[in-house]
């Protein structure tokens, strides 16, 4: 049987990809290398400084005793220690490689072609990708001059084509939040069909009694998602491990689509031990508090802007004089070994963000940038 030359015409000449994929700007992660300079100081991916729990290493290593046996494909054990720890029904949890891989099963299982995903313009660009990727139409919605996510402009995004809305709170990489007055008027205003999803990566440092995770409003609403992670205050972004938590349906939606075995062994027995640790979390959570608002003091008396932050990094404004731009700065530092974060891609070209470091760090970091802003060479 001869194909009807029509058809034959109508196939590129070679494979393509689904419309979006290649309007893709691919994530560039941080930083890690510093050429020439013995002691790196990597504060460009909002790790902590403390580590992992040492519960969380121990039960990693004993799960390297049985890598021939595939995972419980629903990490029960992890979402059981989830559970325990957040007052919550395990069945009501899903668990992912990283948050990373949740933001993508969320486009996935509710956004197609012709579907719209609203976000803020500083919004963590991870949503603009899996959108994308899964075929529908980002939509950026600019901050507020303070670089705070702009609930009325949000609203307004919201038209019969959107499926999804992600707010991350606190947002990555201005470190600005929503008090929850706030999320739940943007929630009220949204149509039930439209899924919040609600990125809580940094929840656990936010010391702020107008601020909450979102947890509550997943559990009682049919259209809202929560998301965590164990890459920042767990210390565990190597092992990537994320979960959210929504109503039933959302939650039976994400599993069908979702890989079969998507969270390897050592990340299902690490993260149990690690959210069980909460005296871990509590000393991660001190060191912030101490630490952030030194920092952010001792850069605003160098003269340098600083975006109010309530996470583990701060988001840093340089002039945009040569000699003092934000790149040279970047340049300046990684000759002394410090690695910060360029936010170019997130449309703030004069910005550096920093992660809160260890005391060593945080000094480095502010002695440095005295000397760049002086003049110095190097
Ligand atoms: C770091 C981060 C995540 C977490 O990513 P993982 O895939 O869990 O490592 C999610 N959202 C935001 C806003 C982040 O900054």
């Amino acid at each position: 049987m001869s194909v009807p030359a029509k058809e034959t015409q109508r196939h590129p000449a070679r494979p393509e990809p689904r419309p979006g994929v290649m309007a893709i700007s691919a994530y560039v992660p941080g930083k890690s290398h510093a050429p020439g300079v013995e002691k790196v100081f990597k504060l460009s991916s909002n790790e902590t400084p403390l580590g992992p729990s040492p519960a969380a290493i121990a039960a990693y290593q004993a799960a390297g005793a049985n890598l021939q046996d595939y995972p419980d494909g629903s990490a029960s054990v992890l979402r059981e220690a989830i559970g325990k720890a957040m007052g919550i029904d395990p069945e009501r949890i899903i668990c992912g490689a990283g948050s990373d891989e949740l933001l993508g099963l969320i486009a996935h299982t509710y956004i197609g072609p012709g579907d719209e995903a609203v976000f803020s313009t500083h919004g963590f660009l991870v949503y603009k990708i899996a959108t994308l990727a899964s075929g529908g139409t980002p939509v950026a919605v600019p901050d507020t001059d303070d670089l705070v996510a702009d609930v009325d402009a949000l609203i307004a995004a919201v038209t019969p084509r959107t499926r999804v809305l992600f707010l991350a709170n606190p947002n990555n990489p201005t470190g600005t939040y929503l008090p929850f007055d706030e999320v739940r008027r943007l929630h009220a205003a949204l149509p039930p069909h439209v899924l919040l999803v609600l990125d809580a990566a940094y929840s656990e440092y936010v010391r702020r009694n107008d601020y909450e995770t979102g947890l509550e409003l997943a559990l009682s609403a049919e259209n809202v998602i929560m998301c965590r992670t164990f890459s920042k205050i767990h210390g565990l972004a190597a092992l990537r491990i994320g979960w959210a938590v929504s109503s039933a349906a959302v939650i039976d939606a994400l599993n069908r689509v979702r890989g079969p075995f998507n969270m390897n062994a050592p990340a299902i027995a690490a993260g149990a031990a690690a959210i069980a640790d909460a005296g871990h979390v509590d000393q991660a959570v001190a060191h912030n508090d101490r630490w952030l608002p030194w920092l952010a003091g001792e850069l605003t008396a160098l003269g340098l802007k600083v975006t109010p932050s309530v996470g583990n990094f701060v988001l840093i404004h340089f002039p945009t004089s040569p000699g003092r731009t934000a790149a040279e700065a970047d340049a300046f530092l990684t000759r002394r070994g410090i690695i910060l974060r360029q936010v170019r891609a997130y449309g703030l070209p004069n910005s550096l963000r920093m992660t809160i470091g260890t005391e060593e760090a945080n000094r480095l970091v502010v002695a440095a940038l005295s000397d760049f802003l002086a003049g110095a060479e190097r």
